[in-house]
Formats: structure tokens, C-alpha cells, sequence
């Protein structure tokens, strides 16, 4: 059997791949501590979960429009509202199954050979994955250590030149938990102006996961970019609903059609009792938001001082998500031989900075939406690794 060509230019997550190593050893009983996948350990919120279930017993059971139920896209548009003052049409809001899909989309809208698409390295790992299926350029935007991995408006306005279609910004970012400031985007923001062919994908994922008291730095903020701005965001870390596959992404108006023709083709509908839960989650009280935050602060400091305290690892201080994304170069290993040892010797499951990307060798992420007393105990075991 012959298989596609492109398929051998799909990457992956190897978060997922470390997991499943990581479950194979505790099927032979180790005991391992998990600092590898990013999602929150948190419960969703019960009135979230109550909503759903009732949307359910109410009989929401069967095919909804592809673009989501409009009352789900209105609450997304009010939230928007609410939090940073922007109008946007709920027929420019797509519902979509999780976050990842807008991604899929929205590279699939521009990429095709001849074409350039920037991405962050360091960055979440699909968008170099999907850049290289469609047979585009995948473009890296170097992201600086030195620099506490933020945005350089002069680099990335220099990598665009006339086969540039679209730059994939996100802030805060993963793997490194770092945080651009509003005023470099708006920096960035006015630097677009001069490339109007240019589409700027801004993933907003962890906009509710700031860890000081700084404003989201959002591209709502640049009305003037809407016709060619796309956003993308979801429930899965805001409210702790990874599994439940649920995103919202806003689009130009002209790009909604040929989105909604993606959804039609691939997954026809989000579930309609979840829209309904999603809809309780951005409507309802956010009093687990806001304890998640307070947690995700407090296991920030821990492991940050933690992590710099092991001999041979320095760690820049995660403002955003829940990552620390040391570098381990001082221990003699790289980030991959580190992962590796952690998981096999210290029982403490990591991703390798290669997963992210090529220039992060070495570097590892820890997420830490894990308790504090798994955060200690992984810092002890790395500890005596070390020695
Ligand atoms: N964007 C970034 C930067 C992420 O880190 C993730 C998940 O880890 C996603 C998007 C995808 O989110 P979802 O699980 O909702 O598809």
C-alpha cells in the first residue's frame, strides 16, 4: 500500500509519547510523578458540569450548526466584551472541538508550497507540524532566552518578506511561560500595518493564566488588524476542560465561510450539550478560575526556586501558563538526556526541548499543574539524581 507523501511531514506532541511511556513504567510499578502533559489538575467547575448534563436530559443531543450553537457564540462575543472592551459579530466566532483545530484551519487557509508561514521556536508544537503538511515554509521566529523567550518586533518584521502569508504569535507561550508585554505588541501590531497581505494567527490560549498583575496583552486591542486577524482560544485551560474539546476562534468575516466549509468536512458540529456547558462556564461565577491562578502562582514560586536551587539548572520565571522551561545545560546533559534520566531514574515524567522545537536543546518544560507536594517531591528526587 502506498501511503501520501505529506504524511511523512506531519510532526506530533510528544507530550502524549512521554505519557504513554510514562504509564508503561507504572504498569511495571514505578511510581512516577507527572510534570509532562499541559493541562490543569484541577476539576471543571460543577455548575459547568451540571449545565452540561441537564443540556443533555433537555434532549441536546443531535446535529447543531457547524459554526456552534449562536447562543454559545454570543456568550464567547460577550466575554470577549467583557474582558477587553472589543466588539467582535458572533458570526465571526467559530466553536470549534478543542484549540487545536483553529490551528489546523487557519494553516491550512495559507499554507500550500511557495508560501511562508512564521511560527515561535520554542513553540506548541503543531504549528511547524501543520506548516510542513501543507508543504509551506515553516519560517522560525527564534525565541531568545536571554531576552526571557519574549517577542522581538524586529526580528519577526524581518523574516516577512513577499511569500509570507500568515505569523502565528502566542502569548503567554508554551513551553516557556513567558509573557511579551502589551507595549512591544503594540509594537508589533503597529509594524503590521506595513505588510497588510500578512495573516496574523494569535493564539490566546492561556489569556486568563497571567501570574502577576499585568493585562492580557491581546490583539483585541487593534481593531485596525481585525480583517486579517484570527484568534484562537478555548475552554480547556481557563476552566479546566481539556478532555471536553471545546475552542472558540474569531475570524475575518471573509475567511468564515471557507472555515465553516473545514468544520462541515472534518467534524460537522461541536457536541451541542458541551456548548451548552461552555456557555455556564463563560457566563457563571469564576471563583475556580480565580483559586486555579492563586495555586498555579504559589507552585510557580516553589518550583522555580526549586529549579534554580539544582546545581547546573538556571530557570527564567514563568509569568504566564503553567510552565517553567529551565535550562540544563550546567548538569553536562542536554534537555533530552535530562527528560530521559528524570523519567527512568527520578520517576518524574518531562518533556525535552526538542519537542518544541529546534533551538531549545537545552532546555525541558515542567508543567506545573501538579500539587505542591508532587511539585517537592520531584525537586527531591531530580535533586538526588543530580548528586
Ligand atoms: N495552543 C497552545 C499554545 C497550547 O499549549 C495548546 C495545548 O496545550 C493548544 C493550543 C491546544 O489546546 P486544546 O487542548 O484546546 O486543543
Amino acid at each position: 500500500m502506498k501511503l501520501a507523501k505529506s504524511l511523512s511531514r506531519l510532526g506530533t506532541e510528544s507530550a502524549f509519547k512521554i505519557l504513554a511511556e510514562a504509564k508503561n513504567l507504572e504498569k511495571k510499578g514505578k511510581e512516577i510523578i507527572h510534570l509532562g502533559l499541559g493541562q490543569p489538575d484541577f476539576k471543571t467547575p460543577k455548575h459547568v458540569v451540571d449545565s452540561t448534563i441537564k443540556a443533555l436530559k433537555d434532549g441536546h443531543h443531535g446535529y447543531v450548526l457547524p459554526n456552534g450553537i449562536i447562543e454559545c457564540r454570543q456568550a464567547v462575543s460577550r466575554k470577549i466584551e467583557s474582558l477587553y472592551n472589543a466588539k467582535i459579530d458572533p458570526e465571526r466566532i467559530i466553536i470549534m472541538p478543542g484549540g487545536k483545530p483553529t490551528m489546523f484551519y487557519a494553516i491550512s487557509l495559507f499554507g500550500e508550497p511557495g508560501s511562508e508561514i512564521i511560527y515561535p521556536d520554542p513553540g506548541f508544537p503543531i504549528y511547524e507540524s501543520m506548516i510542513n503538511y501543507t508543504g509551506a515554509k515553516a519560517v522560525p521566529l527564534n525565541l531568545l532566552e536571554k531576552k526571557d523567550f519574549t517577542l522581538d518586533v524586529d526580528k519577526i518584521l524581518s523574516l516577512i518578506n513577499e511569500k509570507t502569508r500568515l505569523i502565528i504569535i502566542n502569548n503567554p507561550s508554551n513551553p516557556m511561560g513567558s509573557v511579551t508585554d502589551k507595549k512591544v505588541i503594540d509594537k508589533l501590531a503597529e509594524g503590521l500595518k506595513k505588510f497588510p497581505q500578512v495573516a496574523i494567527l494569535s493564539d490566546e490560549i492561556y489569556d486568563r493564566l497571567i501570574l502577576d498583575d499585568k493585562k492580557m496583552p491581546t490583539f483585541f486591542n487593534y481593531p485596525e488588524l481585525y480583517s486579517r486577524l484570527i484568534v484562537l482560544n478555548g475552554w480547556s485551560k481557563t476552566y479546566s476542560m481539556t478532555g471536553w474539546r471545546l475552542g472558540w476562534s474569531v475570524w475575518p468575516e471573509k475567511f468564515v465561510d471557507s472555515v465553516i466549509r473545514f468544520c462541515v468536512n472534518n467534524h460537522s458540529c461541536v457536541n451541542a450539550a458541551i456548548q451548552f456547558g461552555g456557555i455556564t462556564a463563560l457566563d457563571g461565577p469564576e471563583d475556580s478560575l480565580k483559586i486555579m491562578v492563586e495555586k498555579f502562582i504559589a507552585r510557580r514560586d516553589l518550583i522555580h526556586k526549586g529549579l534554580n536551587n539544582l546545581k547546573g539548572v538556571e530557570c527564567s520565571k514563568p509569568l504566564g501558563a503553567f510552565y517553567a522551561f529551565p535550562n540544563v545545560k550546567g548538569t553536562g546533559m542536554n534537555g533530552s538526556e535530562f527528560a530521559k534520566k528524570c523519567l527512568h531514574e527520578a520517576g518524574v515524567a518531562i518533556v525535552p526541548g526538542t519537542a518544541f522545537g529546534k533551538f531549545a536543546t537545552d532546555h525541558v518544560r515542567f508543567s506545573f499543574a501538579a500539587s505542591r507536594e508532587n511539585i517537592k517531591k520531584a525537586l527531591i528526587k531530580i535533586e538526588e539524581m543530580l548528586s
